[in-house]
């Protein structure tokens, strides 16, 4: 079976060297040092400030929600639910707005309409999906222009520079999801890259319980920290970090190299680099879809439809400018097998099937 993922294995002979200095510490949770070096080594590794570790992706959108304040967002429909349900959480309006059929991500013209329409959403929120960065600076053109704040989900984007600087420094926060599916992982984690100091903190004290030290509870708060012992698998898998991500971008490069004759694909930002993070392909219809879908099967390898529904089509109450690219990307989107442990002869037999198929 040719798996679609397969998670990182930390290299267990590190992991309990760390966890030992853990229990010799006797300090598991808190912004304790192990939490303290991976923040240090993830600023310097992605080339950021600001970075707050949390327990999950999801956390880190809903405390990036609570921090920025947002209390309506315009939204990407295509992307995991987390991204829109983060707000919806939090009693936030919600309204959706297309993607660019091409890159698959938030269509600058889309928001600019939205907006002439009388949209009034105070905060956007867009998703770089599959690692592939959003029109940055189309988006934050439009933000000086209408006065919205910017939340991007960057769970995908790991590792991702736009002409050599992080796509994490653009927006007023970028949230990434450091689950055991993600390319870098601490089994359940994540983290929010703010552009504000002030931010930073405030949100330092939301995780905990809106606990300012030495001051009291100065905000409403949650229980969002990562604790040591995944701070320790996170330290453990930084370190073959740059290993993995050359191998998934060249796993990437290769499938679409092999496949561009064959099948549509999302197009790449041309000033980013790749990440590796995702395969995914663009099928014509429904019909061919699903044939590509079984004779895979057939062939022992694992495919994704994903992301799907359009998230318009779950979150049914909100306002929508339109979404027909999303219902359409919805429909013709296929991920293909990408992970660290996946070997180019796997990748070759899957082109192969591709190949051989009368799509
Ligand atoms: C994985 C993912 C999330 C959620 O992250 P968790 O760590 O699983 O909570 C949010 N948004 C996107 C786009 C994701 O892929």
């Amino acid at each position: 079976m040719i798996a679609l993922n397969s998670p990182v294995k930390p290299n267990l002979k590190k992991l309990f060297t760390l966890l030992e200095q853990v229990n010799n510490n006797g300090w598991y949770t808190n912004f304790g040092p192990l939490h303290k070096e991976l923040t240090a080594k993830l600023e310097d590794y992605l080339g950021v400030q600001n970075l707050l570790l949390t327990n999950n992706g999801t956390s880190a959108l809903q405390v990036a929600a609570k921090t920025i304040g947002s209390k309506s967002i315009v939204s990407t429909p295509f992307s995991f639910v987390a991204t829109v349900s983060a707000f919806k959480w939090q009693q936030d309006e919600v309204a959706f707005a297309d993607i660019d059929s091409q890159s698959l991500n938030l269509c600058p013209k889309a928001i600019k309409a939205a907006y002439l329409k009388g949209c009034k959403a105070d905060t956007v929120v867009a998703t770089h999906v599959y690692g592939n960065p959003c029109d940055v600076h189309a988006i934050d053109e439009l933000s000086d222009n209408n006065n919205f704040k910017i939340i991007y989900d960057a769970a995908h984007a790991f590792g991702i520079k736009l002409n050599s600087g992080s796509i994490l420094n653009y927006g007023d926060a970028s949230t990434l999801s450091f689950h055991a599916t993600k390319i870098f992982h601490t089994i359940e984690g994540g983290a929010i890259v703010f552009k504000d100091k002030a931010n930073f903190k405030k949100a330092e004290e939301i995780i905990n319980f809106g606990i300012c030290p030495g001051q009291g509870v100065v905000n409403v708060g949650m229980n969002a920290k990562l604790n040591e012992y995944q701070a320790a698998v996170g330290l453990v898998n930084l370190e073959e970090i740059d290993n993995i991500l050359d191998h998934r971008a060249e796993l990437f490069n290769t499938y679409r190299h092999e496949l561009k004759n064959v099948v549509d694909m999302p197009t790449w930002h041309p000033q980013a680099n790749v990440n590796g993070a995702y395969m995914p392909i663009l099928l014509d219809n429904k019909q061919q879809h699903a044939k590509l879908i079984k004779i895979l099967a057939e062939n022992k390898i694992e495919s994704r439809h994903y992301f799907t529904p359009s998230l318009d089509k779950i979150f049914v109450d909100s306002n929508n400018y339109g979404t027909p690219n999303s219902l359409k990307a919805s429909e013709r989107i296929l991920c293909l097998p990408m992970h660290a442990h996946l070997e180019f002869n796997h990748v070759a037999k899957v082109i192969k099937v591709i190949k051989s198929i009368k799509l």
